[in-house]
This record gives C-alpha cells, structure tokens and sequence, in this order.
C-alpha cells in the first residue's frame, strides 16, 4: 500500500507482531502492484495464492537465536481468508483474479524492462514491494494471511506496459482508496469467528525459542 514510509523500510516484524499482540489471528492485506498480464488490467484485484521472493537484505523471521524454526511455506496465504476476500470482491463488483503468483521485489525502484519481462515469462501474475517478509512473518506468528493485490498499472515487461510512474501508482491507488476501504471491511465481516484453516497450527510441534504473544 502507497505508504509515507518506503517499502523497504517497513517495520514488518513489528507490525506482525503488534498485531499479533493485540489478539489479531486473520490478517488481510492490502496492497498496490503492477500486472504481468496483459489480460489483468487497472482496477482488477488479484488475490494471489503463490509468492515469489526477489528482495534482499530484508530481515525475514523472529528466529535469529535460540535454535532453529522451519515453518511450511508451501502455501503462502490463508485458504479460508482467500475464499473470503475472493468472495467479498466478486460481490463488491470487482474485476477479481482468484489465484496466480505475486513477485516481491525489493524496490523501492520499479523493475527494469529485462526483469519485468523475465517475471512474465515465468508465469508470475503481478508485481510488487510490500508482501514478504509480511506474509512468512504472518506464518512464524502462526497468523493466516490474506493478499488483496490491487492492479495500478501493467509493468515495463508486459506488451501494454510502457514502464510505471510514481505518479501514476499514486493517482490510481488514491482514486481507489475508498472502494478498497469498503472491500476490506467487507471481507472482515465475513472471515470465521473461530479458526478451521492450517495456518493456526503452523507452529505445533515446533519447539520455540520464546513464547509468543
Ligand atoms: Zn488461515
């Protein structure tokens, strides 16, 4: 999500954990990214179910010390929080993409032309700075994460891409702030009270260095 503060800079371990710490266990999350399809355009919200890590230097887990966790992270996002947010879109009138694979760059430069090129010719589905380390952070909390990836634009590499202004970003993400507010709150209103999804259990049997909040 367009941010005052830089997408590499994000306190995403202290967000994650603040949540967590206030009784937060279903994330949704948000965020404005460039489409590698031609066929998804401005205005269609992707709710991706596969992530690709291309940052760097980004801290990407609470475990530093104290022995070793390896969660799953097989399935990045939260099945039922999908079905959720999915659902809320479609009803909410939204060009809504069900699935595909959200590349995380590091940023906060736009791709190049070659790279944005190469990420389509890998099947990936759209382009962005702010997913990950949020959503394995999200798994190490044992939180289920939900991505709401709304398309601003088609990145450089893409046939209908001429490249991606700033400005751009901006102006699309702004006109659509509101509509994407009501879409959030839609879909809170419709995730589950209590938990039946894997993403609760993702630390069992794992043997932590601390106890969580
Ligand atoms: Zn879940």
């Amino acid at each position: 999500m367009t941010t005052a503060t830089p997408p590499h800079r994000i306190p995403y371990r202290a967000n994650l954990w603040a949540l967590r710490s206030l009784g937060v266990r279903q994330v949704l999350a948000p965020s404005a990214v460039g489409s590698l399809k031609a066929e998804h355009g401005p205005g269609a919200i992707v709710v991706p179910d596969q992530l690709v890590d291309r940052t760097s230097g980004r801290v990407q887990t609470y475990y530093d010390a104290g022995g070793a966790v390896h969660v799953s992270f097989a399935d990045p996002y939260c099945p039922t929080g999908r079905a959720v947010a999915v659902s809320a879109a479609r009803s909410g009138g939204w060009d809504i993409v069900d699935g595909g694979t959200l590349v995380v760059i590091e940023g906060p430069r736009f791709s190049t032309r070659a790279e944005s090129q190469w990420f389509a010719r890998n099947g990936w589905t759209i382009v962005g700075m702010t997913g990950f380390p949020e959503a394995v952070l999200a798994r190490e909390l044992a939180l289920c994460y939900t991505s709401l990836s709304l398309v601003t634009d088609h990145d450089a590499g893409v046939e209908a891409g001429e490249g991606v202004t700033h400005e751009e970003v901006l102006r699309f993400f702004a006109t659509n702030v509101t509509k994407m507010r009501s879409l959030v709150a839609d879909a809170v209103e419709a995730l589950p009270q209590e938990r039946t999804c894997a993403c609760g259990s993702a630390l069992d049997g794992i043997k932590l260095p601390f106890d969580l909040p």
